[in-house]
């Protein structure tokens, strides 16, 4: 009985959260004052065009500077804050920050939009919409230069309430990204009905690009084609390296983020990777 009252302790902990010290609990508590206490940060990633290197938009993804355990990766504390419904006031946070980031370094590169991901409890809160408009005007930032990311398996659940919310947000001109395209439950039948602007395809297809390369040049070819059936931009996640490059260029993928074109950094390093080229258009 003791081992298995053991096991449902734990079952919501990462293998790092095990390891450490730290209880669930006190990390939960945690969590709840971080926000307040200022202890999240943000790292931009940059997405460019893959013909011209230009930036187009910056990803925004959150890190937790914890005063004990140091630096922790999303994949450390999000599970915790979607089960205990923190991810709501964390990711208000993080589209607040983005925004206002945004709207700074759009004065120096007027195209260069900003994306957040976007976690799927927010989809099923009425106040969603709400929340977009007034972070964007707080921060002084077109609706137009916001792009929100959610997964496949977000947006599948989607009842005809989820729909009518996105298909509102794209009336006000924020974009939608369907993230890690492919990880989900693709049924290629709820495509069409979610009002997506772009379709960014997972790491784990790009990676395999070097290896198995005849398969995974068909997989991500054929996502690349499927997407421009349905007028979707494409982005390829995950490129890393100069094989990596050329297959996703080959193919025909508009767009590219990855370490190949830069690693996720604070915002001085995104502003500093914001070229002239950017600044012209
Ligand atoms: P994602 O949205 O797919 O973000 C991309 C992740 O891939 C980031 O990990 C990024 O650092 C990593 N990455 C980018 N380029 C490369 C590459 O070339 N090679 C490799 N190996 N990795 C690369 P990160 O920052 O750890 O974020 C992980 C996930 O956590 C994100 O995946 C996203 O789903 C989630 N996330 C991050 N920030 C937020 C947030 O503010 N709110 C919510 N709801 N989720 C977030
Ligand atoms: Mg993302
Ligand atoms: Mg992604
Ligand atoms: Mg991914």
């Amino acid at each position: 009985a003791a081992k298995a009252a053991g096991k449902s302790a734990y079952r919501t902990c990462t293998p790092a959260l095990r390891e450490s010290a730290v209880s669930r609990a006190e990390l939960i508590a945690d969590l709840r004052r971080a926000v307040d206490e200022g202890q999240l940060q943000l790292e931009f990633q940059p997405i460019v065009d893959l013909a011209t290197g230009a930036v187009r938009s910056a990803e925004a993804l959150v890190r937790w500077r914890h005063p004990r355990l140091g630096m922790l990766d999303p994949a450390k504390f999000l599970p915790l804050a979607e089960a205990t419904g923190l991810i709501l006031p964390i990711d208000r946070w993080v589209l607040q920050e983005a925004c206002r980031a945004a709207a700074a370094w759009r004065q120096n590169a007027p195209g260069v939009i900003v994306a957040v991901n976007i976690a799927a409890a927010h989809l099923r809160r009425p106040d969603l919409i709400a929340t977009v408009i007034a972070a964007t005007a707080d921060a002084g930032l077109s609706p137009r230069a916001l792009t929100l990311e959610l997964t496949e398996s977000a947006l599948i659940e989607g009842s005809d309430v989820v729909l009518d919310r996105l298909r509102q947000l794209r009336e006000l001109g924020v974009r939608i990204a369907i993230d890690d395209f492919g990880t989900g439950y693709s049924s290629l039948s709820y495509l069409h009905r979610i009002p997506a602007t772009e379709l960014k395809i997972d790491r784990s297809f790009v990676a395999r690009l070097g290896a198995e390369a005849p398969r995974a040049y068909a997989t991500v070819e054929m996502v690349t084609r499927l997407a421009g059936a349905f007028d979707l931009a494409v982005v390829a996640e995950g490129v890393e390296t100069e094989a990596q490059h050329a297959a996703v260029t080959a193919i025909g993928c508009v767009h590219g983020q990855g370490w190949r074109y830069g690693r996720p950094a604070a915002l001085p390093e995104l502003l500093a990777a914001l070229t002239p080229v950017d600044v012209a258009r």
